[in-house]
């Protein structure tokens, strides 16, 4: 569609994998979609869900490789907005967790344009659902904090501060962290952290070849060392995590608190 109107631009989460994880608000955006602008995070499964018609076109980045900048992708948008496009930028998870949302946002704004957000469930939150994890629990883990492990010069974020790691009522859950989780362990011990502390990697949350490798913040990195790196990974750490053996989130032996049988189980404990 095309006309002296500017269009309206969705930015769509469209959650971890899933497409029955997608709201109804973005399954109506998709469908009515003239364009889909997406990153290859998102799920062939929900992409199918868009309009037939829609044109897609695959932008953002694959792990650490090329990318398509965000000057350009911005640039993208508002100009198929600005043809009166219904314009549909579809992000991974929630757009605004790590999606650079807000750089999208600023460019519609100041182009004028018409810029809408429909939040979409972030890969800790799916990750967690299918392992049967609290993020947050009121004995163990009262407070979550969302990390990325991923800052500009693709190493840890500069300012990155390994103290906040260190305090026991958080569970943390770390987005593009594969590459610097050694990294990061090696600094949170060093600060203090407690070795035991139960960690969890989630890959491909909630698509069919979701697995999980459990773990302490000590031995977790050199545990998925061998994993294909292709697959998006979010990694949970903290004491909320230890209930998940008796849920059955990995195999025997592979994952933290196994061994205490003093803990309760989530289900008890939500009863
Ligand atoms: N906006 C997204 C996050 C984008 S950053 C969200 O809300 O989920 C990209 C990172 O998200 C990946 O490096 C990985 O750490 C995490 N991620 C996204 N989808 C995932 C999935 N299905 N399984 C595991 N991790 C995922």
């Amino acid at each position: 569609m095309s006309g002296a109107e500017p269009g309206l631009v969705s930015l769509v989460g469209a959650g971890p994998g899933d497409p029955e994880l997608l709201t109804i608000k973005a399954l109506r955006a998709l469908q009515r979609a003239d364009v889909v602008l997406h990153d290859f995070l998102v799920s062939d499964e929900v992409l199918d869900l868009a309009r037939r018609e829609a044109r897609r076109i695959v932008v953002g980045k694959r792990g650490h490789g090329p990318s398509c900048p965000q000057s350009e992708i911005n640039r993208l948008i508002v100009s198929l907005a600005r043809k009166g496009h219904r314009v549909v930028r579809l992000k991974g998870g929630d757009p605004l967790f790590f999606g650079r949302a807000a750089e999208e946002i600023d460019a519609c704004r100041e182009a004028g344009i018409e810029v809408e957000i429909i939040p979409g469930i972030t890969a800790a939150q799916g990750a967690a659902a299918s392992l049967g994890v609290p993020l947050t629990d009121r004995d163990g883990s009262p407070r979550m904090q969302f990390i990325s492990g991923h800052g500009r010069n693709g190493d840890l974020p500069e300012d990155f501060d390994a103290t906040i790691l260190a305090d026991r009522s958080v569970l943390t859950a770390i987005y593009m962290g594969r590459r610097t989780f050694a990294r990061l362990r090696d600094m949170a011990l060093a600060v203090g952290i407690d070795p035991h502390t139960p960690a969890m990697a989630v890959f491909s949350a909630t698509r069919p070849e979701q697995h999980s490798i459990g773990g302490t913040i000590a031995d977790l990195p050199e545990r998925i060392s061998s994993q294909p790196s292709a697959e998006p990974v979010i990694l949970l750490l903290g004491w909320a995590l230890r209930h998940a053996v008796r849920e059955g989130a990995c195999p025997r032996g592979e994952c933290p608190g196994e061994a205490d049988e003093t803990l309760p189980t989530n289900r008890r404990r939500v009863a």
